[in-house]
């Protein structure tokens, strides 16, 4: 049997997840993640100010081989976010 988990996290490989076009097309750090509370939702985001025109829909295993380390928030709960200043900092998680 083929293993699909090819990330950490809970949620399919395939999941849809909200980026924006900072991350997608001008390689920006993913700096501000949430899940969503209520339908579950992952946003991997620049961290800045956004227009609707700027999202971009991503899978989750897209979005996890652009950037191994966000795996370490596979656990965020529902209705929290983190962020970080930079790729080197930690995050830090509110909710
Ligand atoms: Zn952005």
């Amino acid at each position: 049997m083929e293993d699909k988990r090819l990330t950490p996290f809970a949620d399919a490989p395939d999941t849809a997840v909200i980026t924006c076009r900072h991350v997608t097309d001008d390689g920006a750090p993913v700096l501000y993640v949430s899940h969503d509370e209520d339908d579950g939702m992952w946003q991997f985001l620049c961290g800045g100010e956004h227009s609707e025109d700027e999202a971009r829909i991503v899978s989750l295993r897209y979005i996890y081989e652009l950037d191994n380390s966000l795996g370490l928030l596979k656990d965020l709960p529902c209705g929290c976010y983190a962020e970080r200043e930079s790729l080197s900092d930690e995050w830090s998680v509110n909710s």
